[in-house]
């Protein structure tokens, strides 16, 4: 029918019309169980039925940066500042590794200064010497200069994930502060640098930001695309009391508008980078107690379930109503495994689950 010629022209295209795009990012109820269904066949003819576990660990929201949409920008005041202990970093970490997850991610807010590269730059080297190299290992420590870069890559860390958060500079410049600290230009050459040192690289972007088109979507889908990355985490902008933006909260689109949009996205991408990982954003989940399977039955292929400690869990709240705050991270597993299944997918119980497209292009 119509819709899967349209969809056939996107899978099949050297360059993805802009047009059809469009029209799908938005698209209506049959539309987009078309578009969800056809980008689940496409995960499982390029990748496989497996999910991939990255055990989440947000261990500091302390952080340098002034970005708009943020709950956990400096000038927040609000807010309890945390670093976990690096002891309750390894129980993390060696937590995730009996649950048998293949991976961990470290994330927390930006920062550069010595003490924490180095910092870094220890918890890495402990980390690969306490599971034994047998845990992937994604950092999402925001942006750093090429020596750093470098330097966690060659202590362990082998995927990087640095959001774009809107590829439009205009747009960009209107959701963080105009100064060097905040540059698109830096963002964007961060993201060269990743790829040069040779790390899985990763990026996505706000869905539903306010002041954003769905020309703005479409472009950055081609963003991606045409810097030819290896994964992304995407996910919807959901506003936060005590940041900036939200005094433009009554010109958003309706959360609920916000959510399918996302899966749409999801689904987009998986059609025009086939071998890509692309997560199940966490913030999907505060919108819909199901969001994070629903994405992985329209294309997505990973997922992070939260392994922080408990204690610290209110404290690193980017947005409002960020699920599971008051969870200990062992009460979600047993869980996850049986929704998991639910979507037809499997989980890849201690595989790294790289992304094959980073294999492919090398
Ligand atoms: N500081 C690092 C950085 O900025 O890359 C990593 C942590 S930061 C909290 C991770 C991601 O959270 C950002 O890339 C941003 O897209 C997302 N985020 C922040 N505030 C958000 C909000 N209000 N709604 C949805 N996502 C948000
Ligand atoms: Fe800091 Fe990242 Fe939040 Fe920006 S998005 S304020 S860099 S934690």
């Amino acid at each position: 029918d119509h819709i899967t010629k349209q969809l056939d022209r996107l899978y099949n295209a050297q360059a993805p019309e802009t047009g059809i795009i469009k029209n799908f990012i938005k698209a209506e109820t049959e539309a987009n169980t078309q578009l969800r269904s056809y980008a689940n066949n496409v995960k499982q003819n390029h990748l496989d039925n497996y999910v991939y576990f990255r055990g989440l660990t947000e261990f500091s929201n302390k952080c340098s940066k002034n970005c708009y949409y943020c709950g956990i920008r400096a000038g927040n005041k609000n807010v309890d500042r945390y670093d976990v202990t690096d002891e309750d970093i390894l129980d993390a970490v060696r937590f995730a590794h009996e649950q048998n997850y293949g991976s961990v991610v470290l994330q927390a807010g930006e920062r550069s200064d010595k003490h924490f590269v180095e910092r870094v730059d220890k918890l890495l080297r402990k980390i690969k010497q306490i599971t034994n190299d047998e845990i992937g290992i994604t950092i999402s420590l925001g942006e750093q200069n090429y020596e750093t870069f470098k330097r966690w890559f060659e202590s362990g860390a082998h995927r990087y994930l640095l959001r774009i958060e809107s590829s439009n500079k205009i747009l960009y410049y209107k959701i963080h502060p105009k100064n060097e600290k905040h540059s698109y230009e830096h963002r964007i050459q961060a993201l060269y640098d990743l790829k040069d040192i040779g790390y899985q690289t990763g990026t996505g972007v706000m869905i539903g930001l306010p002041f954003q088109t769905r020309k703005d979507l479409v472009e950055d889908l081609l963003f991606m695309r045409r810097f030819d990355i290896d994964m992304v985490g995407m996910g919807p902008y959901i506003e936060h009391q005590d940041t900036p933006l939200y005094k433009y909260r009554n010109q958003l689109l309706p959360q609920q508008d916000r959510f399918e949009m996302t899966l749409n996205m999801i689904s987009l991408l998986r059609i025009i980078m086939p071998d890509i990982n692309i997560a199940s954003a966490t913030a999907l989940q505060a919108l819909d107690p199901m969001g994070r399977e629903k994405a992985l039955k329209a294309g997505a292929n990973v997922i992070m379930p939260n392994v922080t400690p408990g204690m610290y869990r209110n404290s690193y709240k980017l947005y409002e109503n960020k699920p599971c705050t008051d969870e200990e991270a062992a009460d979600c597993v047993s869980c996850l495994e049986m929704r998991i299944g639910l979507t037809g997918n499997q989980v890849g119980y201690g595989k790294w689950g790289d992304s094959r497209h980073y294999h492919n292009r090398r």
